[in-house]
């Protein structure tokens, strides 16, 4: 199945094909259409099936498609444990976008550095946030980004995410989320405590094991 067939716009398709990507992976044949059309997903994936592209293609295609405002209000937050998976997935979002017609603002922000560049990079707003819980909740606090008009949420590494003891921070931000949004749930194992986020949070998923 080439990306051609699982309704990416040119653009993205392009995108894919920039990074090398010749075929869409399993996780991204199946993840793709249903984000596309707007569906919530769990999915078992483990790194190295393609999981980050599998959610960054197509919310970088309804960024694209989406009305956009200024300043530029956060539609897309992406959750996860680790400052180097932040920075990691930041960086696959924005070499796919560099193939857009249109420049998206992407955030990365983690603890254990300095908040003040953070800061500082907020100022104007972003379009996408790739966010460790802790410090996304500081910046809220500080009145420096706001995550009210978020559409689509992210849960990256969510058994981790629980096992390095964010429940309660992620319990706060999401009672910071808009109640209707779509919400894309990535786990390499599903624990007791998983599957209740998901059952909690996810609304009718599509549930992918590969
Ligand atoms: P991930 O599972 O997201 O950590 O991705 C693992 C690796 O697979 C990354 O180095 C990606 O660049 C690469 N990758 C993702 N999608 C594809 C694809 N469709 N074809 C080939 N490589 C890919």
């Amino acid at each position: 199945m080439p990306f051609t067939s699982i309704g990416l716009q040119p653009s993205l398709v392009q995108a894919a094909l920039s990074q090398g990507y010749i075929a869409p992976t399993a996780i991204q044949g199946t993840a793709i259409p249903a984000i596309l059309q707007g569906r919530d997903v769990l999915a078992t994936a483990q790194t190295g099936s393609g999981k980050t592209a599998a959610f960054c293609l197509p919310l970088l295609q309804q960024w694209l498609t989406s009305r956009q405002g200024s300043p530029r209000q956060v539609q897309t937050l992406i959750l996860l444990p680790t400052r180097e998976l932040a920075v990691q997935v930041g960086n696959t979002l924005r070499e796919l976008a560099l193939s857009l017609p249109r420049s998206v603002k992407v955030a990365v922000v983690y603890g254990g550095v300095s908040i003040n560049p953070q800061m500082m990079t907020l100022r104007g707003g972003a379009d996408i946030v790739v966010a460790t819980p802790g410090r996304l909740l500081d910046l809220i606090a500080s009145n420096a980004l706001n995550i009210s008009t978020v559409s689509s949420l992210v849960l990256d590494e969510a058994d981790r995410l629980l096992d390095l003891g964010f429940a309660d921070e992620l319990g706060s931000l999401l009672a910071l989320l808009p109640p209707y949004r779509q919400n894309l749930l990535f786990s390499a194992t599903f624990p007791p405590a998983v599957h209740t986020l998901a059952e909690q949070q996810l609304s009718q998923p599509l549930r992918i094991d590969i």
